[in-house]
């Protein structure tokens, strides 16, 4: 099933992103949250590979297994790290014969101790091109033969996923660039979008109305991550440049020493950004859990009334 057909519907569409586990250690953390959001319905499960450049593997098999467990959509993120067009296609057979029917297609962060994604000297640089490849793959056209379509060749039939970034992406200093590089992702086959978490909703429904301006199509789903923590929201607007809105960034200078005041102050505030996605007609939300069910338990308890 193409998860794209699910934003059909008029109701807004939850799924859940988790993380595989840190060098072999065991899966418990990633089923104890599916056991704990199971009861929200959600309507599958995105699993990351090596985010934020992290040595973390057992994406393709984790998604897989989900799908097995709990009859719901796993989508692994597949990225260009360290793979060639051959590896790629080669891994997108093992995807597709472990019953994989999406895939989330990224460029990838750069492995720890690099500071710039190196592209594999038989891959790819940009998302694109392996967005590319995998509607090839769908026409039936496979990276070994030549690019007409052969008719002994098996097309598959993967829905692909992509990223955006509300914020700009860090390593794009033109926010309209970046933005005609997601269309350039659109044109080469993707049929939805997940999007970089942000902290201020009005820079969310900018970036897609501008997105809409030119001609994206595809439904964009907003990346949502529950947080409670002073220390982890300076974190991740410091490593992924995404901005704090003033209004909260003083409030938790005022209070970073009281870490139930701060708790309280980012649920609310993750809770209204959910609220007013949803009284815009957002077609999903894509909660990333980090494999702590709470924090995302907390909001759909509140959305699902
Ligand atoms: P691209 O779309 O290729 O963009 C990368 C950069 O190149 C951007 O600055 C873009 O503007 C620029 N660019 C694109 N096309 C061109 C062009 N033709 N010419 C010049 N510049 C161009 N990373 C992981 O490693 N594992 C994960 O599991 C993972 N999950 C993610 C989930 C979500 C929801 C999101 C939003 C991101 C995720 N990432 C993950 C992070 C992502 O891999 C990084 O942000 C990476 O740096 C860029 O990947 P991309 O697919 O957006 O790349």
């Amino acid at each position: 099933m193409k998860v794209s057909n699910l934003y059909k519907d008029e109701k807004p569409v939850y799924s859940l992103e988790v993380f595989p586990p840190r060098n072999g250690e065991s899966l418990e953390a990633v089923y104890n949250t599916i056991d704990d959001l199971i009861t929200f319905s959600p309507a599958f499960i995105s699993v990351t590979g090596g985010a934020l450049g992290s040595m973390r593997g057992g994406t393709i098999a984790i998604a897989a297994g989900i799908k097995r467990k709990y009859g719901i959509e796993g989508i692994p993120h597949f990225t260009c790290v360290n793979k060639s067009i051959q590896d790629i296609e080669n891994m997108l057979m093992e995807m597709k014969f472990d019953g994989i029917e999406n895939v989330f297609a990224l460029r990838g962060d750069p492995p720890i101790g690099q500071d710039k994604f190196m592209p594999h000297p038989e891959g790819h640089k940009y998302a694109f091109e392996l967005v590319r490849q995998i509607k090839n793959l769908n026409e039936g056209k496979y990276c070994t033969l030549s690019t007409e379509k052969n008719s002994e060749t098996l097309p598959t039939n993967f829905g692909i996923a992509v990223a955006g970034y509300p914020d700009g992406h860090p390593e794009c200093p033109d926010k309209k660039m970046d933005l005609q590089h997601l269309k350039t992702k659109v044109n080469n086959g993707a049929d939805y979008i997940v999007t970089q978490l942000f902290f201020d909703t009005d820079v969310f429904l900018e970036f897609v109305e501008n997105a809409i301006k030119i001609g994206i199509d595809i439904p964009i789903i907003p990346g949502v991550m529950p947080m409670d923590k002073y220390g982890q929201i300076k974190f991740i607007s410091k490593q992924m440049g995404i901005e704090i809105p003033k209004k909260l960034k003083n409030k938790l200078e005022d209070f970073k020493d009281d870490k139930d005041a701060v708790k309280k102050m980012l649920e609310e505030h993750t809770l209204d950004m959910c609220n007013k996605l949803i009284a815009q007609g957002t077609p999903g939300i894509q909660f990333f859990t980090m494999d702590k069910p709470m924090g995302t338990r907390k909001i759909l308890e509140e959305l699902c009334k």
